[in-house]
């Protein structure tokens, strides 16, 4: 509870920082760059100095040596595990229930642990939701373990999740679990709608991941993402055992987002709150019982709105929000040059949706009137979940060899400018 409340504190955009451990390929990377003098093979020029604090220490022959350091609310040494990493992250799965609408998205230059930290590794065996975490387990299914394990000690109730998978290719949105007309699951092209309400939303398919009220939990779809690197691939199968699979191929180059919406009824008996405090009221719980929008999320097994509104003469509230984790494009395309070509397309488009969310970050950090989110069409995508009471967290992800400075520096850079 005194964690949240020091979250709350803390505003609704934290950014935390992620060391990557040096690893066997980078001995490599370190030989081919040691012009400079006999270097160790395995130096390493990012550090965590403490739990807030990113050191950048450098020296080369003949220039002033480098030192600098970038805070964060939360720095993680090469050595921290998934389950630290995901212990930090957790509390935001509250705040969804609660009503938030909530992001994770993970920056930083291909091959600094954006997969690994947001997936985590190939795993060989499926990844299922009822087992324990396996230790290399990355935020998203580590997320989604989470999510259900809090719904199941709600009351019971018709509570509703559902999975979209989006990929941002080119500045198109493409709709991953929809598919052709040939039936292949290449994906759709989505455009982004301005709803009456005056909020943008893409209308996404959405597979459900609850077949049945909770916390009957047993009937809830498994979900697992396949860490591999390749187009991006859906398949869906319903025939095994009594599961039912998402795999998600992680695409290399290009921004995957999965949307979990949550629909929750809030149920309020004779004045006093079923839930706790972490249930409590919040300001962006979005819909009323007398809005035709919770119509639709109050399920056939929960009480009737009427019954509910005697029980209780205030307005009884539903809750609403989305959680949007994000596995973004490697940021060393921001600035690069020498490509040509259709990688110079593709790289001129990361680039644009990049800055793009550098530039919304900066605006949402200087309280600017104007958020440029209609800029890209990945800031249009996550507009709600990254502004306003949304609450944002940017993984930065570096690694901490000299080979990549200039990238680190760029990505260190970006999360300065966001907080
Ligand atoms: P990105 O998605 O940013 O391109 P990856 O997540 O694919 O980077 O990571 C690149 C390589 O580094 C992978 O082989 C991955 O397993 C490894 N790696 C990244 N972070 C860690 C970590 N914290 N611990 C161990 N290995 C890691
Ligand atoms: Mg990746």
């Amino acid at each position: 509870l005194l964690h949240n409340t020091l979250v709350e504190l803390r505003g609704n955009i934290r950014v935390h920082c992620r060391i990557r451990p040096f690893l066997p390929f980078d001995a490599g990377d370190n030989v081919k760059s040691l012009q400079d003098g006999p270097e160790v093979l395995s130096q390493t020029v990012i550090h965590a100095i403490d739990e807030e604090t990113v050191c950048v220490k450098y020296r080369r022959p003949g220039h002033p040596p480098m030192n600098k350091k970038f805070e964060f609310e939360r720095v993680y040494r090469p050595e921290d595990q998934q389950e630290s990493v995901f212990n930090e992250v957790c509390p935001l799965l509250t705040s969804l229930l609660d009503g938030y609408n909530v992001c994770i998205m993970a920056y930083g230059q291909t091959g600094s642990g954006k997969t690994h930290t947001m997936l985590g590794p190939h795993f060989e065996d499926e990844v299922t939701l009822d087992t324990e975490p396996q230790p290399e387990e990355g935020i998203i299914p580590r997320a989604m373990r989470e999510l259900f394990r809090l719904l199941s000690e709600k009351p019971s109730g018709s509570h509703l999740v559902s999975v979209s998978v989006v990929e941002v290719y080119n500045n198109e949105i493409f709709d991953l679990l929809a598919k052709d007309s040939c039936g292949t699951a290449s994906g759709i092209k989505r455009d982004v709608v301005t709803t009456a309400a005056g909020n943008s939303d893409v209308p996404l398919l959405k597979y459900d991941l609850l077949q049945a009220s909770a916390p009957q939990l047993d009937s809830l779809t498994n979900i697992y993402f396949l860490n591999s690197h390749g187009p991006a691939t859906i398949s869906l199968s319903s025939s095994y055992r009594k599961w039912v699979y998402l795999k998600v191929s992680i695409p290399k180059t290009s921004p995957l987002v999965l949307v979990i919406s949550v629909r929750l009824p809030k149920m309020q008996i004779s004045g006093i709150s079923l839930k706790s405090k972490e249930w409590g009221w919040r300001k962006n719980v979005k819909c009323s019982i007398s809005s035709s929008d919770s119509r639709q999320a109050l399920r056939p097994h929960s009480p009737s709105p009427t019954r509910r509104l005697s029980e209780r003469t205030q307005t009884v509230q539903a809750v609403k929000s989305k959680l949007q984790l994000v596995d973004l494009a490697g940021s060393e395309c921001v600035g690069m040059s020498g490509v040509t070509g259709a990688a110079l397309r593709e790289t001129s488009f990361i680039n644009r949706s990049l800055s793009a969310l550098s530039d919304v970050l900066g605006a949402l950090a200087e309280q600017r009137p104007h958020i440029p989110y209609r800029n890209s069409k990945l800031t249009h995508l996550l507009q709600d979940s990254i502004g306003g009471d949304a609450k944002l967290l940017v993984m930065l992800c570096v690694s901490p060899i000299q080979k990549y400075l200039a990238e680190s520096l760029q990505s260190l850079g970006f999360g300065t400018r966001a907080r």
